[in-house]
């Protein structure tokens, strides 16, 4: 158990023992005298939390918390690392201690003897009134008086190539949400990525998806279309493509977002919308397009 550890202590310390070890390290490891204030609220922590006799049974792990770092599809292209900050509402331990009339748990049992029947009743410990600790002293100077203290913690996370929507990046062990008394023990704060949605490309897996718009003659003949890739834009030519047919998906191989689990790059997949010109032609206009088609051998072809 981390708590017997922080003290030294096997898990089967006695009483006695615990406030010994509690002494002597909350002395070695003092603010005052030098020591570092994380340590000493670990100690406090720990000393509250092995002399409540019922922390066995009761301690409760809090929730999990998340944090959510949204990225651009560039950055699962690229690879990023974010550097930001976090913070928890740590209970104070100057000045809280475990309330003794409920055992931290903020809940009395309490018998009704109804005839001869014994009743019991979990009741609201009036002491603590459910909160499970009491103030100690007043004009504390580790929280001003407010219970709890505010720490910041700075987080460098590494986001990978091909990282996820929804991938679990970090796990930052005690910092989600953290106990309001000592019968708890914090959760964990998970640091979830979340891709956002990119205004040309949609994603497939490795792959990308773009629906770029040509006009009727470039679905013919051919010509230069612009891909605003995240490697950078590039002119892609589509002659000798033949007639863009719309249903169909056209793929550049290797195009696509680099793979988490190989060094290889997915596809692009092109599926071109074709842009109608709004035109009504003459008869003369008429009859000189026909007569194209015909020669191109395509008047009646499917
Ligand atoms: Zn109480
Ligand atoms: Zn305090």
């Amino acid at each position: 158990m981390e708590y017997y550890n922080i003290l030294n202590l096997k898990p089967n310390a006695t009483r006695e023992e615990i406030k010994k070890a509690y002494r002597q390290k909350a002395l070695e490891h003092h603010p005052d005298k030098g020591g570092n204030p994380d340590m000493f609220r670990k100690i406090n922590n720990a000393y509250n939390i092995l002399t409540n006799s019922d922390f066995k049974i009761n301690l409760q792990k809090c929730d999990n918390s998340k944090h959510i770092i949204e990225i651009p599809l560039n950055t699962v292209y690229f690879g990023d690392t974010k550097r930001f900050k976090i913070h928890r509402q740590v209970l104070c331990n100057f000045c809280n201690t475990t309330c003794e009339n409920c055992n931290g748990t903020g809940i009395i049992k309490q018998s009704h003897q109804i005839s001869f029947f014994q009743q019991i009743f979990n009741v609201v410990c009036p002491r603590c009134n459910k909160k499970g600790i009491v103030k100690g002293n007043m004009n504390c100077s580790s929280c001003k008086d407010k219970q709890y203290v505010t720490e910041t913690k700075i987080i460098e996370i590494n986001i990978e190539k091909g990282v996820y929507d929804n991938q679990v990046l970090d796990i930052i062990t005690d910092w989600g949400i953290q106990p309001s008394n000592f019968t708890q023990i914090a959760g964990d704060l998970y640091i979830v990525c979340k891709v956002l949605d990119h205004p040309d490309f949609r994603r497939r897996g490795d792959d990308l998806f773009f629906t770029p718009e040509i006009t009727l003659s470039q679905s013919l003949v051919g010509g230069n279309i612009l891909i605003p890739h995240l490697s950078g834009s590039y002119n892609f030519d589509i002659t000798g493509f033949g007639i863009i047919d719309p249903n169909q998906i056209y793929t550049v191989i290797g195009k696509g977002l680099p793979s988490k689990s190989s060094n290889k790059y997915g596809n692009l997949d092109i599926q071109f919308k074709i842009v109608y010109p709004k035109k009504t032609f003459n008869q003369i206009e008429l009859q000189k397009f026909k007569h194209t088609l015909k020669e191109l051998n395509l008047l009646s072809l499917r």
